[in-house]
C-alpha cells in the first residue's frame, strides 16, 4: 500500500503517530493509498522548522522571492499532466476540470512574481519640521493554511504563494482526501528555489488543525472549508490572537429574467449546475426563473440536458462529471435528495439510481434536477454539494432578489439578462460577495480578491488580490527625524502635525 506522509524542512517524511487514513478513489472505490495523520509532536517539528528558517527568507529581497515563482509556474506547466491526473485519480473529477484546478492556483503564482511591487508602500516626506513617515509591510512569520478537498490544487496556491511571497513560512495541511498533489507542489516548490522550511505539508484530520491553531509561534490562519468548520477556526484562531481569513460553504443562485436568452442560461446551469459533480464552491445550485413562461421553457430544455449528461470515471475523457468524493458524501447526497421527495419537491430527473457498469462501487450520483422548491424545505436550505440542481419559481424581479438576499449564504450569485438596469440594480442591492452577470461561476482572476459574505466567510480579509498581501503582512509604520535628538529640550504635549 502506498504511505504519503508528510513534507518538511524540503523533502517527503514519514509519519510517525502511527495513525493512517485510507485515501480513495472515488471512481471504483478501492483503497489506493493511506496517508498519515500528524501528532501533536510532528505539527510542533513543522513549526520549528519553519520558525528557524523564516528570518532569512524574509531577509531575501522581493525580486529574488519573485524568481521562485517564476521558475515554479514554468514546472507547473511542465508537470501539469502529471499532476491533473494525480489530483482526478483522488478527487474523481474529470482530468481537464483538474487542469483549471491547476490553472486557476497557477494564475495566483503568476499574480504574486509582482512581489517587489505588491510590497511597496507609503511615504510622507516631511509629515513635520524635518519629519518624514512611512509604513512598511512586513511578513506575520509563520501562517498556516488548512483546505479542502474539492480543489486540492488552487486552494493550497491561493494561500501559500502570497503567503511565501511576503516572506512567510508557510505550514499547508490539506484535505486528508486527496493530499498526494498539495505534497507533490511543495516538491515542486524546492526545486524551483525556495529554501527547505519555507513550506512544509502535515497531513491530518481535527487533531493536525486544533494543533495549529494552538501553537503559540503561527500567526495567521488561512482556512477554506465547511461553514461550521470554518466558524470554529475563526473563533479559536482569533481567541487566541492569530489574524484568520476562513471561507465556509455556499447556496449560489442564479436568476434568470424573462429576457434572458434561455440557450445560454441553460448551458451555464449545465456546467455551473453539474461540473465537477456539483463540489465547487461556487457552483449553481438554485436556479430561479422569473415568471411562469421562464420557468416552464427552463425545465423543458433543462430536462433532456440533465437525462443526457455523460458521467464517468476520470479516464473517460469524454466525461461531463465524474463521481462524488466518499461513499459518505454519495449516501449524504442521496439521503438529500430523498429529502427533497418527502418534502414535495417535484424530482423531474431522478439521478439517484444512476451505475456505471465496470465501476459499480465508485461513488457516483446521477444528475438530479428539481422543481417547485421552496424556501423552507431542506434541499434549499442545506448546502447539498452533489450533481443536484432545485428550481424555485419567482413571480417577479424583487421576488427572485429575495431569495438570495435572504439566504444564510452569500458566496456568488449570477443573473441572466439583457435588460443593464436590471443587472445594475442587481449588482448594486445584492448581499453576496460574488457577483456574476451573464456569467454563471464569477470566480474573480487573481488580481483580484476572492470571498463570500453572511456564512460563507469569517474575518475581514479575502483570498488573492491585493488583500491576501495585507492578510500575510503586518504594517509597520516609522516617524523619523532627521538630523537625531531633540534640538530644543524635552517636549510634554501631544505633539501634532502643524
Ligand atoms: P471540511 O470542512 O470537511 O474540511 C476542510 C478542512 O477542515 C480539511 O482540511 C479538514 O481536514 C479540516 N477539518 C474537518 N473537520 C474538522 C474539524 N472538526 N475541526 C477542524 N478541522 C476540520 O470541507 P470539505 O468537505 O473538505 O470541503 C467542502 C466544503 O468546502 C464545502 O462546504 C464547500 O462549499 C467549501 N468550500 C468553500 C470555498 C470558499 O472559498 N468559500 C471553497 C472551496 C470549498
Amino acid at each position: 500500500m502506498n504511505q504519503i506522509g508528510h513534507f518538511i524542512d524540503g523533502k517527503r517524511v514519514d509519519g510517525t503517530s502511527g495513525r493512517t487514513q485510507p485515501v480513495f478513489n472515488p471512481a471504483t472505490g478501492e483503497i489506493q493509498a493511506d496517508v498519515a495523520l500528524a501528532s501533536d509532536a510532528e505539527i510542533r517539528a513543522a513549526v520549528e522548522n519553519a520558525k528557524a528558517a523564516q528570518p532569512a527568507w524574509a531577509a531575501t529581497n522581493p525580486q529574488r522571492r519573485a524568481r521562485v515563482f517564476m521558475k515554479f509556474v514554468d514546472l507547473l506547466n511542465q508537470n501539469m499532466d502529471e499532476l491533473a491526473v494525480m489530483l482526478s485519480k483522488e478527487h474523481g473529477k474529470t482530468v481537464e476540470d483538474s487542469r483549471g484546478d491547476i490553472v486557476r492556483g497557477l494564475e495566483v503564482c503568476e499574480f504574486v512574481i509582482g512581489i517587489p511591487h505588491l510590497s511597496k508602500s507609503e511615504f510622507t516626506e516631511g509629515a513635520g519640521p524635518n519629519i518624514d513617515m512611512y509604513s512598511i509591510r512586513q511578513p506575520v512569520g509563520i501562517g498556516a493554511g488548512i483546505t479542502p478537498f474539492n480543489f486540492p490544487a488552487m486552494i493550497p496556491m491561493w494561500m501559500f504563494a502570497p503567503a511565501i511571497a511576503c516572506g512567510n513560512a508557510f505550514i499547508l495541511k490539506p484535505s486528508e482526501r486527496d493530499p498526494s498533489v498539495p505534497l507533490r507542489l511543495a516538491e515542486l516548490m524546492i526545486e524551483a528555489g525556495l529554501p527547505a522550511g519555507i513550506l512544509n505539508v502535515v497531513n491530518g484530520g481535527k487533531s493536525a488543525v486544533d494543533a495549529l491553531l494552538a501553537d503559540p509561534d503561527i500567526g495567521a490562519i488561512s482556512f477554506v472549508g465547511s461553514t461550521p468548520i470554518a466558524r470554529y477556526v475563526y473563533g479559536t484562531a482569533t481567541a487566541s490572537g492569530k489574524r484568520a481569513q476562513c471561507f465556509g460553504g455556499a447556496k449560489n443562485h442564479m436568476i434568470i429574467m424573462p429576457d434572458a436568452d434561455l440557450d445560454q442560461a441553460a448551458n451555464a446551469l449545465m456546467g455551473a449546475g453539474y461540473g465537477s459533480a456539483g463540489e465547487r464552491c461556487m457552483a449553481i445550485s438554485v436556479a430561479v426563473p422569473v415568471g411562469e413562461e421562464t420557468a416552464n421553457r427552463l425545465i423543458d430544455k433543462l430536462t433532456p440536458m440533465v437525462e443526457s449528461l455523460r458521467i464517468g470515471p476520470y479516464t473517460d475523457d469524454k466525461a461531463d462529471l465524474g463521481p462524488v468524493v466518499t461513499k459518505e458524501a454519495q449516501a449524504r447526497i442521496r439521503g438529500l435528495i430523498d429529502k427533497g421527495v418527502e418534502e414535495g419537491a417535484k424530482l423531474v430527473v431522478d439521478g439517484r439510481d444512476f451505475k456505471l457498469q465496470g465501476y459499480e462501487d465508485g461513488y457516483f450520483v446521477g444528475g438530479c434536477l428539481f422543481d417547485d422548491v421552496t424556501p423552507d424545505m431542506d434541499i434549499y436550505k442545506t448546502e447539498i454539494f452533489g450533481p443536484v440542481l432545485s428550481v424555485v419559481r419567482a413571480k417577479n424581479y424583487e421576488e427572485a432578489l429575495d431569495l438570495p438576499m435572504r439566504h444564510e449564504y452569500g458566496n456568488g450569485v449570477a443573473i441572466y439578462t439583457r435588460d443593464g438596469d436590471a443587472a445594475r440594480d442587481f449588482a448594486s442591492r445584492i448581499n453576496i460577495g460574488m457577483v456574476g452577470i451573464n456569467v454563471p461561476i464569477p470566480v474573480p482572476l487573481a488580481y483580484h480578491s476572492f470571498g463570500g459574505w453572511k456564512s460563507s466567510s469569517f474575518g475581514d480579509l479575502n483570498q488573492h488580490g491585493t488583500d491576501s498581501i495585507r492578510f500575510w503582512t503586518r504594517t509597520k509604520t516609522v516617524t523619523s527625524r532627521w538630523p537625531s535628538g531633540i534640538k530644543d529640550g524635552a517636549e510634554f504635549v501631544m505633539p501634532v502635525m502643524k
